[in-house]
């Protein structure tokens, strides 16, 4: 078939079109984030009904048009059904959706981002992981990927390496005790949270959800990134303010 691909991606979004069809926002491997149609995807017999599903992992069989793609098929390797039981870890999930679907852009591939969100969506399955902070390491991960981690090992004004534990998210790093100047708002971490930051920016993708935290550092983290977020992401998560509400 002209134009067919077979693409491996997680879709990120589903709606309705008309009566019988969905229009479905994939992530994928090889092309990064597209647009696709599934022609009656809504009716209950159709085999890609559980395809065109958020959080679906596996591979869509594709056509190429001259403005979009159509779905024609599909193997789904994880439902993720874990999460669709539990309403805060669903709201989890189509957060972390909303913030892969805001830094991605069409036809870039974007291979070490669709790999985070699902790595991300898996921790967010086991019990033993609190979703709190399988949302920050991802905030924090996504922003790095997107070519803004924050400077935790020096000072990010001058270069100092000397001791210092005093973030501002304005500057976007540290500041040794000479340049704190530039930003009296930021904040003085904790050993924990600052070492939890310099793993999670560090770690290989398979490590990344092996730590816990203390609650206080877990806590101090959620802060950083809140406010790291507010600073740098235009843009106001739907799915965030569902999760403030439960
Ligand atoms: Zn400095």
């Amino acid at each position: 078939m002209a134009g067919g691909l077979t693409l491996t991606g997680i879709v990120l979004k589903v709606a309705p079109v008309g009566d019988r069809d969905r229009h479905v926002v994939l992530l994928t491997r090889e092309r990064g984030k597209i647009q696709a149609f599934a022609r009656g995807a809504r009716k209950q017999d159709s085999p890609l009904l559980g395809a065109c599903q958020p959080f679906a992992y596996g591979t869509f069989q594709v056509f190429e048009g001259r403005s979009s793609y159509t779905i024609t098929g599909a193997d789904i390797l994880n439902y993720f059904e874990e999460l669709r039981t539990d309403l805060e870890r669903i709201c989890y999930g189509q957060y972390f959706c909303e913030v892969a679907n805001y830094f991605t852009r069409e036809n870039l591939p974007a291979t070490a981002m669709m790999q985070l969100l699902y790595q991300s969506l898996r921790a967010l399955t086991k019990d033993s992981l609190p979703p709190g902070l399988v949302r920050s390491v991802y905030e924090l991960r996504m922003i790095a990927l997107n070519g803004e981690a924050p400077q935790v090992y020096a000072c990010v004004n001058c270069g100092a390496e000397g001791k210092t534990n005093y973030l501002s998210v304005r500057a976007g790093g540290l500041l040794c005790p000479d340049c704190r100047r530039l930003d009296p708002h930021g904040r003085e971490l904790s050993d924990t949270t600052l070492y939890a930051m310099r793993f999670i920016l560090s770690a290989p993708l398979q490590k990344l959800y092996t730590f816990v935290l203390s609650e206080e550092a877990q806590e101090e983290l959620a802060s950083v990134m809140k406010a790291y977020y507010r600073q740098y992401v235009d843009t106001e998560f739907q799915s965030l303010s569902l999760l403030e509400g439960l």
